[in-house]
């Protein structure tokens, strides 16, 4: 389906860059919609939901749960059209306007576009057993979102890498038990991450990798992980109550994987960014983690003035004859009659 309305601005991708180029598109009086693969909002700090996030200017120590909801709502300040669970796989541009497709067909029309998709979309790369995914609903975790619903609860992590260690630590205090399970023989990553882990009361199986699920007497839960020694080929049986899964995430990035014709992409996986993250091709601007340009910082500060830059570029695209950037918002007339 073609939606006729023509945008000033499209962003792909709801993470911090897009979330935040939605919000100070609004605030540039342009049309601006945003489009999201997942039927949620925040991309990557989905990762960390339960994180506390130091090192964003101005704000105290917050969970990546809360600093999604405060982008989400600074976002549609304006009211921007916000689109879920569309994944944009090419774009191309007829008389002047530029024509997004997605995947189940729908096409969007924007005379810009900024592309603030991050590393991709992530997916969780799955447990391989086969019928794991019926327990996804009960006791098999791809990621913690709430630490408190693993009080007291028997926890076994399968993983070893920074975010399995990270999250060993952090139920440690909380679970009855935690028990490591990571196929190589010793962990990697954070050293002083590792030490704590190494002397602390959670138990780790080295070699060893989750053969078996079995399940509750009613099916719904896992109750017993058989898991494989395969240097002393060696089989344990270890009851649980939660299992979680940290095996890495499968990325698809769709947009540089089939690129938009003619677009500069640097070591196939960016996109080459000048001064006002704008790309080679005039109208198309790439904001965040996405966007490859002299002095780029990957984190969400960095997202956040990229998207500042990519917007001012994209008013200026449009009305050459507009400020090159925005009215501050303490004396921005609108937002001022809201905050009183
Ligand atoms: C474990 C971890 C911890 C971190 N901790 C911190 C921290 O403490 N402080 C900090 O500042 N930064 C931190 N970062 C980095 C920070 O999360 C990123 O810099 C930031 O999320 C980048 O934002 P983004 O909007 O560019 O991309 P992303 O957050 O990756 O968002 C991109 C969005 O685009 C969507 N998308 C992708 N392709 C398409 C498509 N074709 N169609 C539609 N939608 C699409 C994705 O689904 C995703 O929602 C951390 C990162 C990780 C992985």
């Amino acid at each position: 389906m073609v939606n006729s309305e023509v945008y000033d601005v499209t962003i792909v991708g709801g993470g911090p860059a897009g979330l935040y180029s939605a919000f100070y598109s609004g605030l540039r009086e342009m049309k601006t919609k945003l489009i999201e693969y997942n039927p949620f909002l925040g991309g990557k700090l989905n990762v960390y939901l339960e994180k506390v996030i130091w090192d964003i200017g101005g704000l105290p120590p917050t969970k990546g749960s809360q600093v999604i909801t405060q982008l989400e709502n600074q976002a549609k300040t304006f009211d921007p059209t916000i689109v879920l669970g569309e994944k944009i796989v090419s774009i191309q541009k007829e008389n002047n306007i530029f024509e997004l497709i997605a995947e189940n067909g729908n096409v969007h029309l924007s005379k810009t576009i900024i592309i603030a998709v991050g590393s991709g979309i992530l997916k969780p790369t799955k447990l391989a057993i086969t019928d794991s995914q019926k327990y996804e609903s009960t006791n098999l975790y791809y990621k913690v979102e709430n630490l408190e619903q693993f009080r007291d609860k028997r926890v076994a992590i399968s993983g070893g890498s920074n975010s399995a260690i990270d999250w060993a630590n952090t139920l440690e205090p909380i679970a009855s038990e935690v028990t490591l399970v990571y196929r190589g023989k010793a962990l990697r990553g954070h050293e002083a991450e590792i030490t704590k882990l190494l002397n602390s009361s959670i138990k780790c199986y080295f070699n060893n990798t989750i053969d078996q699920i079995l399940p509750t007497n009613d099916l719904t839960r896992i109750k017993t992980l058989i898991l494989k020694d395969h240097e002393l080929e060696l089989a344990t049986e270890l009851d649980i109550d939660a299992l979680v899964v940290n095996h890495g995430y499968d990325r698809e990035n769709v947009l540089i994987e089939k690129p938009i014709s003619g677009i500069e992409i640097v070591d196939n996986h960016y996109f080459k960014t000048g001064s006002g993250c704008d790309t080679n091709i005039a109208g198309i601007y790439a904001a965040g983690d996405i966007s490859l340009h002299d002095g780029k910082i990957n984190l969400i500060s960095g997202a956040l003035h990229d998207g500042l830059v990519a917007v001012n570029a994209a008013k200026t695209y449009i009305d050459p004859k507009a400020e090159s950037y925005g009215m501050v918002s303490s004396h921005h007339d609108a937002l001022q009659a809201r905050s009183k």
